[in-house]
């Protein structure tokens, strides 16, 4: 079975936004006891803090021996090599470290692979892992298999690609996972996962899913069947999980058993009927909030909505917590309908269109 990696996405936070060592640091410390060794950030990552945050829990603490890091060049965010280079420093200085084991082009699409290829980045990678800056180089991957195969064949000097795996994705038609995975796989490369639980979304399942799943294995929880899945992929060398308590990282630890032939068609039966049960597809990684004109808290508002949707007979919970959010940040029939919140997302939702839903129920 392949390892579990810990992804720096997903935090403690304090209530003013900023990351709460107290509870981290234990969290990492545990990590590694427990015989973790990958660590994952990006730049962009938390509103530009998660680096600072694998330095301060991580490479201040512990040696670097002790763990494999991957970070992420926002490439998208540049329109030069030498801004990319000097983003490359920046990353190292924030980290705290004078190499990263492996180093990805961030969020790959058609237009970042433009980006990319106009700006030298491929280019830059190749030039870092000569420097030995960067021990194996690649990217993360948002778009359909075609690209994926195109981009691979153009980049054979490309070692690692992360890609978005989850048994509610394998077979959905705007991810195409399990396609995505055949791409990777014929061109050898090594497959590192993320979002294998969605974003929480497989942590949470509409009941009738839940208590199939209950069933068959009743100490397991929900996330445990996630992971599973993603861990039974041969090419899969880590899966990235974020993990905002230290209960979560005792549980993600614990030895996975593959799944049996028929525990993988169990879970395809959940994934039709929470397909079935989510309005709105989002996993929560907050791409697309930084570049919201109107401050509106975007998958704050989708988890609602999606619980609002789920189990209607608890709106009295569910307005009050939308009418708290609503106060602190904006309302959602505050949005502009700029539709920026749809080119940011990794998931191809049609975000602003969901929020004029989400303004429909709540702001009535
Ligand atoms: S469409 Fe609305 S929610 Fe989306 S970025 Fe624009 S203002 Fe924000
Ligand atoms: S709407 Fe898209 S970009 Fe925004 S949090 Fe959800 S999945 Fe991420």
């Amino acid at each position: 079975m392949n390892e579990i990696g810990f992804g720096f996405l997903r935090l403690p936070q304090n209530e003013d936004k900023t990351i709460d060592y107290e509870r981290l640091n234990p969290m990492v410390d545990r990590f590694l006891e427990l015989g973790g060794r990958y660590f994952d950030t990006a730049y962009t990552y938390l509103d530009e803090l998660s680096e600072e945050a694998i330095r301060k829990s991580l490479t201040e603490r512990h040696e670097r021996s002790s763990f494999v890091l991957s970070d992420k060049l926002p490439g998208f965010k540049f329109t030069s090599y030498e801004e990319c280079r000097a983003c490359f420093e920046r990353q190292l200085q924030r980290c705290g470290v004078d190499y990263f084991d492996i180093y990805l082009l961030h969020g790959l699409n058609e237009e970042n692979y433009q980006i990319a290829r106009e700006n030298g980045q491929f280019r830059l990678l190749r030039e870092l892992k000569a420097e030995g800056k960067a021990g194996r180089i690649g990217f993360s991957y948002h778009d359909t298999p075609q690209l994926l195969d195109k981009i691979l064949t153009e980049h054979p000097e490309v070692d690692v690609v992360l890609l978005q795996i989850n048994y509610l994705d394998w077979n959905s038609k705007a991810i195409r996972a399990a396609e995505c995975y055949d791409v990777a796989v014929k061109h050898a490369k090594q497959i590192m996962v993320m979002e294998p639980v969605k974003g929480g979304t497989l942590a949470k399942l509409p009941e009738k899913a839940e208590n199939i799943l209950r069933e068959l294995r009743p100490d397991d929880s929900m996330a445990r069947w996630a992971v599973r899945f993603a861990a039974g992929l041969e090419q899969v060398e880590v899966m990235l999980s974020g993990m905002g308590a230290i209960e979560q990282i005792e549980e993600n630890m614990r030895p996975l058993e593959p799944l049996t032939e028929g525990e993988r068609e169990t879970l395809e039966r959940c994934a039709r009927i929470i397909r079935k049960d989510t309005a709105v597809a989002c996993t929560g990684c907050s791409y697309c909030v930084g570049g919201c004109p109107r401050d509106i808290p975007i998958p704050e508002y989708f988890a609602l909505y999606n619980e609002y949707r789920r189990n209607r007979n608890e709106d009295w919970k569910i307005q009050p917590a939308y009418d708290a959010l609503a106060k602190k940040y904006k309302k959602a029939s505050e949005c502009i309908g700029c539709r920026t919140c749809d080119d940011l997302c990794p998931q191809r939702l049609s975000a602003a269109q969901y929020i004029a839903e989400v303004a429909a129920t709540f702001d009535k």
